[in-house]
């Protein structure tokens, strides 16, 4: 008897069922529809990263086009128009079961801020979150619950750490926040988090051990009050400042522009799964950090972590979730 595999990506047509403008630079879409009683992640969202396929204006979602295996190649042979744009985002939440199982996704709505200069880069994904409407369609690709480990796209991994050092711009703080909502009571650490505006600090639950540092970025250079917020967060913390003592590991190679580390890939192609098991290395091993945003930030944050700091490579993620003037 032969049986036919599942597919763990679940390939939808998304419904919109609720939009939410949560702050100026943050609106919450709801997105539901015919199979969502199979979206995954059976547990925590943390990061899961989900794709979106965004149609182009009066075209409907691609998806229905599409098998889930083998979905890339057909997508990217369909005329231009036809296709639409592909764009990353994050399971904020997943909700409800049954036929009303739900995907939350916060999107930011860049180029419309107060502090963004006239003629600020927008991109398809952000333009149709602003104009999104009860019934919009898009497509959708996601983990099959229970098949979410073969999808993939949980990055976050902090091992045996007790320690966390997070760190997010807007576009991450969706992650962030699905991250700390489920953290073990116990665990502590900080979480930075550098949004437009402070009518951009959103609700979270922070864990009473994580301590958080809101920024509001106004016209400031982005990331530059991440980098100080962080700096002083390591100079405040006797355990980080001793890592700088750690023995190095690996060649102290700069990231790529694509700008993603994490303890099992790096897109520098530098391997990263040894750990070494010097005498030592149990400290440092105390502490995880997890980074993400926008590409420069994550790598200028990077050099502080691993270079001043002395941090490990394999307790860092470092994420590079979007870059200035190119598109994704
Ligand atoms: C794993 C992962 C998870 C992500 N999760 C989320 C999420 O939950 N919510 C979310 O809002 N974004 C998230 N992003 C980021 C999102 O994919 C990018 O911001 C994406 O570029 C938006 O697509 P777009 O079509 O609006 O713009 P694009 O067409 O990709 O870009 C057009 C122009 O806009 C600029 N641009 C893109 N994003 C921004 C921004 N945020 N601020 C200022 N300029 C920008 C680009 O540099 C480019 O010049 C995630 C990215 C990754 C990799």
């Amino acid at each position: 008897m032969t049986t036919t595999a599942v597919s763990p990506v679940l390939l939808l047509t998304a419904v919109v069922r609720r939009v939410e403008r949560l702050s100026p630079s943050f609106v919450r879409i709801s997105l539901g529809g015919n199979g969502f009683e199979h979206l995954g992640p059976a547990g925590p969202t943390l990061d899961q990263r989900v794709k979106l396929l965004i149609p182009s204006p009066g075209r409907p979602a691609p998806s229905a086009l599409l098998d889930p295996d083998g979905w890339y190649a057909v997508w990217l042979a369909l005329p231009e128009a036809e296709r639409g744009h592909l764009r990353t985002y994050t399971a904020r939440a997943v909700e409800g079961e049954g036929a009303d199982r739900r995907l939350v996704v916060d999107f930011v709505l860049h180029g419309h801020g107060p502090h963004e200069a006239a003629g600020a880069a927008v991109g398809p994904a952000g333009t149709w979150a602003a104009g999104a409407a009860v019934g919009d369609e898009i497509g959708l690709l996601a983990p099959r619950r229970g098949h979410e480990h073969d999808f993939g796209g949980i990055e976050f991994d902090p091992g045996a750490a007790r320690r966390l050092v997070l760190v997010a711009d807007e576009t991450a703080l969706p992650a962030l926040a699905s991250i700390v909502e489920s953290l073990p009571a116990g665990t502590r650490g900080v979480a930075v988090v550098e949004v437009p505006d402070d009518t951009d600090f959103l609700d979270v639950r922070f864990p009473a051990g994580i301590e958080p540092h809101w920024i509001a970025r106004g016209a400031r250079p982005r990331g530059e009050q991440t980098l100080a917020v962080l700096r002083a967060c390591l100079d405040l913390c006797p355990h980080e400042r001793g890592l700088a003592d750690a023995p190095a590991l690996g060649p102290a190679v700069d990231l790529d522009d694509d700008v993603w580390e994490t303890p099992t890939r790096s897109s520098s192609g530098a391997d990263v799964t040894t750990v070494s098991n010097e005498p030592g290395w149990a400290d440092v091993r105390e502490t995880y950090a997890w980074v993400a945003g926008d590409s420069d930030t994550v790598k200028a944050c990077r050099r502080l972590l691993v270079g001043e700091g002395g941090m490990p490579r394999p307790q860092v993620a470092f994420m590079g979730y979007w870059k200035q003037g190119r598109a994704s």
